[in-house]
């Protein structure tokens, strides 16, 4: 016999030992009574019990596991409704910081078609995609793109993107501009001009006419460097290019001879020494005055001594003097082309015989028209570029 077993029927004796044969004696009324409890019954209502207890701690224990769990969820709920939060706020940041590189974006595209339309007719791209232009760009300082973070979502990525393409295009366009605008100040300053002079004053607000100047510019600096940069590169290219269109180097009549220079000479009616204030082309009567520059008509009449005269406003400080006319083919206020008939020769005035006294005056003071005459093709060559370029934005405006 196992001692495992010899320990099960201790335990049995002891259990069997708590339950045994009962007899109460019940008294009623005088009458008594014997309730006998056997000890089988004892038991069987013991081992009830203990069922009973069993299942109660059962179900207990069951609720307490159940109630145990559900704050396990509750917790893994609550951890669910934080990340969502925050995951939220992070969406809220990116579509903030979305809604900002798009507003960049539209202000910096409404900035570059204002410059394309203002300064280039429609062309800017094709002028900025130039190989001079592109190489130049390509020499030029690295790009300042705004570095694109890598924690944004792609989305954002791409606007980003998008955002470094449009500085790299403003960079072309800045780099182009630049291109045309030393050029222009080496034509400028070929024809005798000052083009540092002419910048400043044109900045100063006393140049001229107004140049067609619009776009939010003022804003260019917080949209990057080559925005900023661009600002300054298209005012100096525009001032020095229209300065070249005004630049009266037409002929102003169809004749060879020029019969006196400009300064000081002996006066033809006084023998004196006087200044002569222009160039004078001799021709026969009638012969055809034309416009030396695009312009508007701005006088057409008398002068004393001029006798009859057309002036013609060429625009940044520019008027040219047609003086001894027998007729006039031109009106106040017309636009002019270089080289369209504005009056015919004649000899009106202080003159001694037909011919055209032409005069060049610049913010008012006569200078010597010859060095316009004269200028080489390859200042004639910018002026043309210039033409174009201008022409085709004041026909865009005019219409
Ligand atoms: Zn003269």
């Amino acid at each position: 016999m196992s001692s495992k077993s010899t320990g099960l029927r201790h335990w049995r004796q002891r259990f069997n030992a708590l339950f045994q044969d009962h007899e109460i004696f019940i008294r009623t009324h005088g009458h008594v009574r014997f309730l006998r409890i056997s000890a089988v019954w004892q038991k069987r209502v013991a081992l009830i019990a203990g069922v009973v207890l069993l299942a109660w701690a059962g179900a207990t224990l069951a609720v307490l596991i159940n109630q145990l769990l559900t704050a396990d969820e509750r917790a893994a709920v609550a951890q669910q409704q934080a990340a969502a939060a925050a995951s939220e706020k992070r969406i809220a940041q990116y579509r903030d910081r979305v809604a900002e590189t798009a507003a960049d974006l539209e202000e910096r595209q409404a900035l570059l078609e204002g410059v394309a339309e203002t300064h280039f007719g429609i062309d800017a791209e094709a002028m900025a995609a130039q190989p001079a232009a592109a190489a130049d760009a390509a020499k030029a300082e690295p790009l300042q793109t705004s570095a694109i973070d890598p924690n944004l979502p792609p989305e954002a990525q791409a606007l980003a993107r998008l955002e470094a393409r449009q500085e790299r295009f403003a960079s072309r366009l800045l780099a182009a501009v630049n291109i045309r605008a030393a050029n222009a100040e080496d034509a400028v300053a070929q024809l005798g001009l000052n083009p540092a002079a002419i910048v400043r004053s044109a900045a100063a607000g006393r140049g001229g006419p107004l140049i067609p100047y619009k776009g939010r510019m003022g804003k260019a600096k917080a949209l990057g460097a080559s925005f900023a940069a661009l600002e300054g590169a298209l005012f100096r290219m525009e001032v020095l290019e229209r300065t070249l269109v005004a630049v009266p180097s037409g002929n102003p009549a169809d004749v060879l001879m020029m019969s006196s220079g400009f300064g000081y000479r002996s006066d033809p009616f006084t023998g004196g020494a006087a200044m002569h204030s222009g160039l004078d082309f001799r021709g026969p009567i009638g012969t055809p005055i034309l416009a030396a520059a695009p312009g508007r008509v701005s006088f057409v009449g008398a002068k004393s001594g001029y006798g009859n005269v057309v002036e013609v406003d060429h625009g940044q400080g520019i008027m040219t003097r047609y003086a001894h006319l027998s007729g006039f083919t031109s009106k106040v206020g017309a636009q002019v082309a270089a080289g369209q008939q504005i009056a015919k020769m004649g000899s009106t005035g202080r003159s001694t015989g037909s011919h055209l006294h032409f005069e060049v005056r610049l913010n008012g003071v006569a200078v010597n028209p010859r060095r316009f005459l004269e200028a080489k093709a390859d200042v004639l060559e910018v002026k043309n570029d210039a033409r174009q370029r201008v022409g085709a934005i004041t026909a865009r405006g005019a219409r």
